[in-house]
């Protein structure tokens, strides 16, 4: 079977087409930084392989540089996708040097009459941007995506391509045995069409994955303050609880309450009422380790999960929050509630997030009634297995 160098560009050509018109729909919903450089880099393989289609034709003195230029942009935009998917910024004129310099070197060697050239630069520059490309998908942080490791060695196996043609094509030439039979312009066709259907492919389940991501986001964490919502802290304080028991190691609940908080609503408006909330959810957020679990219970209710804290480190830690907020600069100069709290430790006796947050409640119930502004613990309990300054490995900060 002889595949025709021409029909397999056409061919390239219209999956690159299909695949950009594909992709310029989910690039207009998303607005994502690396669907709009697939795209550009899938035009750029587009424009390429129609201009190189002119090869052989009276045009082929401007057609084959303009190709192999817009074939190495297309290698580049896929670099430039990748570095966006590590939030890493493409200085423009490395983008465009490298075409440049690929379209000079095919000007310079003649190209109305030499099919080839400016060959040897612009198969190092296509192996140098789609191994750089490889090199950026490779080192995306495993966390932020299930399907780098497909893009990575699509990207890999058109990078080791280009890098094994070059010197084969330096050796033997494009009429050389090797060259021709593995590595011609037909194979390398064929080759495009899969990878390019490939990345298409986990780059859409790319978008996907970051799609539930930040679905995951929104449902689990509360709009104003950003910390986690209620629904969402007690699933993750539940299975720490029963966690740290089966450990022995004891754990307390903190529920805070922003003490007449509607006078301030009222006297003040919801603007004022917000920034409070606001106020109080980041000096929580700054008074706590990041293996801590803090939530919006409800309103200007509040509730921290302190793993293998004491009631006694609750205690320090709930006054370190009212200071933080205390010196926290109110906007419009308008003060800033105090705070109530009630803590409640873990006991022996099993996992029971339902009936700390029970106690917790009780005691922020007698903080209330004693005055407000104030801590009360719910009940010593027993003495914990593990203190919680052995545990820590961070320390709290200090206002
Ligand atoms: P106490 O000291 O006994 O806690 O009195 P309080 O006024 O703080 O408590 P109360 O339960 O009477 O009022 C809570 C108010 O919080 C009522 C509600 O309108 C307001 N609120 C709840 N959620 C929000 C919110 O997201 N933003 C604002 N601005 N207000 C909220
Ligand atoms: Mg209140
Ligand atoms: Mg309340």
């Amino acid at each position: 079977m002889v595949l025709d160098t021409p029909s397999l560009r056409f061919a390239v050509g219209v999956v690159a087409l299909t695949l950009c018109l594909l992709f310029f729909g989910s690039f207009r919903r998303t607005r994502s930084a690396y669907s709009g450089w697939w795209c550009l880099a899938l035009v750029f393989f587009l424009a390429g392989n129609v201009a190189l289609l002119l090869t052989g034709t009276s045009q082929q003195a401007w057609a084959d540089p303009a190709g192999n230029a817009l074939l190495v942009a297309g290698a580049f935009s896929v670099w430039a996708g990748s570095r966006s998917l590590r939030l890493l910024p493409v200085p423009r004129w490395q983008l465009l040097a490298a075409p440049a310099v690929t379209a000079v070197a095919s000007l310079l060697e003649n190209p109305a009459s030499n099919a080839w050239s400016g060959a040897l630069v612009y198969l190092a520059l296509m192996a140098l941007g789609m191994g750089l490309a490889t090199r950026e998908l490779w080192l995306l942080n495993p966390g932020e995506s299930q399907v780098r490791r497909s893009l990575a060695l699509a990207a890999g196996v058109l990078a080791g391509y280009y890098f094994l043609r070059w010197p084969v094509f330096l050796i033997e030439g494009p009429d050389g045995p090797a060259f021709r039979t593995y590595l011609s312009p037909a194979v390398t066709s064929v080759l495009t069409i899969v990878l390019l259907v490939t990345v298409s492919f986990s780059m859409t389940a790319l978008s996907n994955e970051q799609l539930i991501n930040g679905l995951n986001e929104r449902a689990t964490r509360d709009g104003l303050t950003g910390l986690l919502n209620r629904t969402a802290f007690l699933e993750l304080a539940a299975k720490e609880v029963t966690r740290l028991h089966t450990t022995g190691s004891v754990s307390t609940v903190i529920l805070a309450d922003l003490d007449h908080f509607k006078a301030l609503n009222d006297g003040h408006g919801h603007a004022a009422g917000d920034a409070a909330i606001r106020a109080f959810a980041a000096a929580c957020q700054a008074s706590v380790r990041n293996t801590d679990l803090v939530g919006r219970y409800g309103g200007e209710e509040f509730i921290i999960l302190l793993p293998g804290a004491n009631p006694e480190s609750a205690r320090i830690i709930a006054a370190l929050i009212s200071r933080r907020l205390a010196a926290t600069e109110p906007p419009a100069g308008i003060p800033f509630p105090t705070v109530s709290y009630g803590i409640a430790p873990s006991t022996t006796r099993g996992p029971d997030l339902d009936r700390m947050i029970a106690a917790a409640d009780d005691a922020l119930y007698q903080a209330k009634a004693l005055g407000r502004n104030r801590v009360v613990c719910a009940d010593p309990g027993p003495e914990p297995t593990v203190a919680r300054q052995q545990q820590s490995t961070a320390p709290y900060g200090k206002p």
